[in-house]
């Protein structure tokens, strides 16, 4: 059986940004994504020739640590500023999936691997997947979004605690593929004056990283959350948005649909140490001086640097 020193549970930037803290330090770690790629919510789809992000579109930079990687993922090639001048809006050149993958270069990934449970085990635990795979760590970093957290502990007899109080809300994503060029501005973003329910509207050819003209259109989290689990959605967001985009070219239509985007409520720590070995980060778990105060990208990269300060100690 393989034993490692940390087993980080959850690939998406929280997981790979501690996951490079622990390799810089020469750690023996193991990340594993029941996904099939790394990424999570750094999420980019294809569709015929193109592509379009439907998880994250952009983020903002508040803190040092964050502005120090950023430039140098810019001298890497790896991002671009898209737009706003006084807070700029960062994007992946390739796609927000594409960033993921670069962070993740070089580290120990098992993707298609869904934890279930660990057991105590000597002085470190033994972790069980649903393949029924097994394995040794002797600490566990969950980088879940926190209800997959709280399940995740209790499978594994951990008390949750004030954790099952972090709920998250869904969002519903609707990805098209147009035979001809949008209205939308030049940056081809959108998200001042739309309808009712309407989040933002993202062009991805206009965006500068899809070849087709491939469109996102988020919904709110208080649509969402109306109309989570109907089987009309796709039907009610193009009736809404009718307007900005002319369906008679739509060659394609597709709908992505988050349970889990982003929390209602937020931790006000950057993680949260269960036991003396058993850590839980993520996009929820703000600094108590936090600027912005939401789960974004940024709160996930610093979430994913302090525990892994924090497990180092
Ligand atoms: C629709 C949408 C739009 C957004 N827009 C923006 C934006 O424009 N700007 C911004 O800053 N932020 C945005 N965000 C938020 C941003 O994407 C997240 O804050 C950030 O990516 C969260 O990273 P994370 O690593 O904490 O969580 P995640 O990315 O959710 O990663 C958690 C990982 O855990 C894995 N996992 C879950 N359960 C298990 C298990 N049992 N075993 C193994 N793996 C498991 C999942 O597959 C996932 O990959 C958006 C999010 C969504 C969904």
């Amino acid at each position: 059986m393989n034993h490692y020193d940390i087993t980080i549970i959850g690939a998406g930037l929280t997981g790979l940004t501690a996951a490079r803290k622990f390799h810089s330090a020469g750690k023996d770690v193991l990340l594993v994504d029941k996904g099939r790629s790394v990424g999570g919510r750094l999420a980019t789809r294809r569709v015929a020739e193109g592509k379009a992000d439907h998880g994250a579109q952009f983020f903002t930079v508040r803190t040092n640590e964050l502005q120090q990687e950023v430039d140098q993922w810019i001298k890497n090639g790896w991002i671009k500023h898209w737009f706003g001048e006084d807070y700029p809006r960062y994007t992946a050149i390739d796609g927000m999936n594409g960033l993921a993958k670069h962070i993740a270069n070089g580290l120990n990934v098992r993707t298609h691997t869904k934890v279930d449970h660990w057991r105590e085990y000597g002085e470190g635990y033994t972790i069980t997947a649903n393949d029924s795979s097994t394995w040794r760590s002797k600490k566990i970093i969950v980088t879940t979004p926190v209800p997959q957290a709280v399940a995740l502990l209790e499978n594994s007899g951990v008390e949750a605690g004030a954790l099952e109080r972090i709920t998250f809300q869904p969002t519903y994503v609707g990805i098209f593929h147009f035979e001809k060029p949008t209205n939308l501005p030049p940056t081809g973003h959108i998200d001042k004056q739309l309808p009712a329910g309407v989040e933002r509207i993202v062009d991805h050819y206009k965006k500068g990283i899809s070849k087709d003209v491939v469109v996102s259109v988020y919904m709110t989290a208080e649509w969402s959350t109306e109309h989570y689990g109907e089987n009309d959605v796709l039907d009610r967001i193009k009736e809404i948005v009718n307007g900005y985009l002319t369906f008679g070219d739509a060659v394609s239509e597709q709908l992505k649909k988050w349970r889990y985007a982003q929390a209602a409520a937020t931790h006000s720590r950057s993680y949260k140490a269960v036991t003396g070995s058993v850590f839980v980060a993520g996009d929820a778990f703000l600094r108590p001086n936090d600027a912005s105060g939401r789960t974004r990208f940024e709160s996930a990269f610093i979430s994913g640097i302090d525990v892994a300060k924090a497990v180092m100690k």
